[in-house]
């Protein structure tokens, strides 16, 4: 869903929220906005993570809602900056859940499609779940980093993740797999947030800063969970924390920082205060890296854009390939979310052979993970993908001549499940059965069963006679994506040399 109509729905979706629900304990207390010096993450997991609940507890329960037009400086940060800085931090926030966003899919595919991870977590004795969890929020807030964000995720709590609510770990995966990565309206999946959509819906005639503002409260708070759900698979997997792109805030103008300096002042003043000194050490290394290939570089010898001054590059030719996704936010003085999405040329190339779903065919979770890989970068010069054990891939090249009608067959059966589509594939692999790598026809007869939701037999095989030849224009496209994939295979292994 593109974001536009995320917050079209977000704007609609009933005021309605239970912290009961989100597995909340603590007893309400006084009413408070401050949050203390708490215990050493990186030590005290457990007093870290209590901390950060009672902090929420105590934001969440007592919440009373201050509109953001008031002249009340709890909820004046956004004016801090202004509508261009927020609206560069919104695309690259954008860029980046896309990014966590697709590799959180992929495994959570892998665990719940071909594993049986929500059984398996159900079965899962309390501590085991506690421990679990704890590892994930720590892992995805302190090593993504984004922290102080985990303010804006009331659902983001040990309790809530681990019962039976609907945020909790399982219900929270299967929302971002449902939501289809390989959509080409959009990518970008939004965790709404109640508290958040009740101050949108009373801002409509807000300024554009404050709408942007509110918009990346949600895109941050979708990223604490992103990373959380992310860390918490990657733990359960027994794999070592690796967190997905960190989160790096842009370069502060001079300008901005005395905006924030006014803003802390007046902030002591009104008695509200916000722990930054987290932030600043993580701000030290963040800025240092290119919006495009992410190459870490000492800051001063990266080149910014001269028009707003917010985003780093380290070349021109970085420069100039993020261009025409920049120039839609550079300087911009307008907030639209619909300027965040990402390019439709880049699109095309990134889910190459990958067509527009039929109306009324819905794609199982098994068929989206196969678009998915298929559209990664590395993955470019494959035909198939088929799962061989539980956390490993093999991949297929079909030959020459059968290459094109295997494509032609693969862009039908991924466009509506054509039960012929898929028959032809899997007739032609059973025809190069020696050229299959270690895979067998078992696999691949599976494989494509859980993929469109049907049985491969001997009898269905007779009756799936009725391919209709690959059509002049069907050539046409494929051969144009053998090509662009066979250019992007060869570009991507001279720059890996
Ligand atoms: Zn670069
Ligand atoms: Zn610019």
């Amino acid at each position: 869903m593109p974001p536009s109509q995320a917050s079209e729905r977000i704007l609609q979706k009933p005021y309605s929220f239970s912290m009961q629900e989100c597995g909340w304990r603590e007893p309400r207390r006084a009413l408070s906005t401050k949050r203390p010096g708490g215990p050493d993450k990186h030590k005290d997991r457990v007093g870290w993570n209590n901390h950060f609940e009672r902090s929420i507890a105590l934001c969440y329960d007592n919440y009373d809602f201050i509109s953001p037009m008031e002249e009340d400086s709890r909820s004046q940060s956004w004016k801090a900056y202004d509508i261009t800085f927020y609206n560069q931090e919104n695309a690259r926030l954008t860029k980046e859940i896309i990014n966590s966003e697709s590799h959180t899919i992929s495994i959570a595919l892998e665990c719940m499609v071909y594993g049986n991870f929500k059984e398996e977590f159900k079965k899962m004795d309390i501590e085991k779940k506690k421990n679990l969890i704890l590892e994930g929020l720590y892992r995805g807030c302190c090593l993504a980093p984004c922290e102080n964000s985990r303010d804006l995720c009331p659902e983001m709590t040990v309790e809530g993740l681990i019962g039976d609510g609907e945020y909790n770990f399982p219900n929270l995966l299967k929302k971002l797999i449902d939501h289809d990565p390989t959509n080409h309206a959009g990518n970008l999946y939004l965790f709404e947030h109640p508290y958040i959509e009740h101050e949108l819906r009373h801002t409509e005639a807000a300024p554009a800063e404050l709408k942007a503002f509110l918009y990346m409260k949600i895109l941050l708070r979708t990223y604490v969970i992103v990373a959380v759900l992310f860390e918490t698979l990657q733990a359960h997997l027994g794999n070592a924390p690796t967190p997905i792109t960190p989160l790096r805030p842009m370069g502060n103008t001079k300008e901005q920082k005395k905006t924030t300096q006014k803003l802390k002042e007046q902030q002591k003043k009104s008695n509200f205060h916000t722990d930054r000194s987290q932030t600043k050490e993580e701000f030290a290394q963040m800025v240092a890296s290119c919006y495009t290939c992410y190459r870490i570089q000492e800051r001063k010898t990266l080149k910014r854009c001269s028009k707003c001054n917010l985003v780093w590059y380290c070349s021109s030719a970085c420069q100039a390939t993020d261009w025409p996704q920049h120039k839609k936010t550079c300087g911009k003085k307008s907030f639209d979310p619909k300027m965040f999405a990402p390019m439709p040329a880049n699109h095309s190339a990134q889910f190459i052979g990958c067509p527009d779903v039929v109306p009324g065919f819905v794609r199982t979770p098994a068929l989206k993970r196969q678009i998915w890989y298929l559209s990664k970068p590395d993955s470019q010069e494959r035909d198939y993908h088929f799962n061989v054990a539980p956390t490993r891939t093999r991949s297929l090249i079909v030959h020459p001549p059968r290459q094109i009608t295997f494509l032609v067959a693969r862009r039908r059966a991924m466009a509506s499940g054509s039960v012929t589509a898929v028959h032809k594939m899997y007739t032609i692999l059973r025809s190069q059965n020696h050229e299959l790598y270690g895979i067998t026809l078992d696999q691949i007869r599976g494989q494509f069963e859980l993929e469109y939701g049907l049985k491969i037999t001997p009898d269905t095989l007779r009756s799936a006679d009725e391919w209709a030849p690959p059509t002049a224009q069907e050539l046409e496209e494929e051969e144009d994506y053998l090509q662009q994939r066979h250019a992007s295979a060869r570009a991507d292994y001279y720059r890996r040399r």
